[in-house]
């Protein structure tokens, strides 16, 4: 199958001061993060600490109480970033066929083709949802953020519901999309083993705060070797 333009470069954020709050209930008490183009970020930290609640913060489907909360990139200060979700459900319209469920919100059905190819499901483009195993409505789901090329992946808790086997095999998948789009990955898991395999970088939230911020190894080098690709890359 032809290869599709690749996505842009990751887009980077800056946050400072970022709060949030519910009634009395203070969550985010003024976080400070700063988050790289291209990098792969693991959130950890104990049930109700805020994984969530940040999350939704950088992907604009809430408004912080205070501080602030920036786009690092070539239209920086504004949101017109293409920020995709992925849940532990995997959120599939049930009347939709998978390619149909790929393709919602403005896909053209070659690139939902394309994504489904991406994760490896070219054959069950025309099954419905409920045919499928937990893993491969993960990949559905996978398949549907990537359709949009997206400069920021947001992962919360995607892996939760699955076997250890198919964890591991969803990893390497989306180990090796992250390397292969150049997207910025930000992933909440409880698991740290799966935090150490995938992240470039652990913070630990704590408290409504950063507890511990962990490097874990130096980015991994792209394999895209498309010009567009190569011309963010020599730019950088
Ligand atoms: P995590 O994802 O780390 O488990 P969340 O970010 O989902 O935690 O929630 C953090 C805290 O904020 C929890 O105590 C939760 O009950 C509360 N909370 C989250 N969203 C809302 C909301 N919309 N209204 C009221 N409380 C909320
Ligand atoms: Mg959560």
């Amino acid at each position: 199958m032809a290869k599709q333009a690749p996505a842009k470069w990751g887009v980077g954020i800056t946050t400072r001061n970022l709060q949030r709050q519910f009634g009395d209930l203070k969550v985010l008490k003024g976080l400070d993060l700063d988050i790289q183009a291209g990098e792969s970020l693991v959130i950890i930290g104990r049930s109700g600490c805020g994984k969530s609640t940040l999350l939704r913060l950088l992907a604009a489907l809430d408004e912080p109480d205070g501080g602030k909360l920036d786009f690092v990139g070539e239209s920086e200060g504004s949101r017109d970033h293409s920020v995709r979700m992925m849940y532990q459900e995997p959120r599939l319209l049930p009347w939709k066929t998978v390619v149909e469920n790929v393709g919602i919100g403005s896909v053209e059905p070659v690139e939902a083709k394309f994504a489904l190819h991406e994760v490896e499901l070219d054959s069950k483009a025309q099954n419905w949802p409920a045919s499928l195993s937990g893993g491969q409505k993960q990949r559905v789901a996978l398949a549907r953020a990537l359709a949009h090329r997206p400069e920021l992946l947001l992962l919360d808790e995607p892996l939760g519901a699955l076997d250890a086997l198919t964890r591991s095999t969803m990893h390497r998948l989306i180990e090796s999309l992250w390397q292969e789009h150049g997207f910025t990955l930000v992933m909440v898991t409880h698991d740290v083993s799966e935090a150490v395999m995938l992240a470039d970088r652990v913070i630990v939230l704590d408290d409504g705060a950063i507890g511990l911020d962990i490097n874990i190894r130096l980015p991994r080098p792209r394999v895209a070797t498309d010009p567009i690709f190569v011309g963010y890359e020599a730019r950088l």
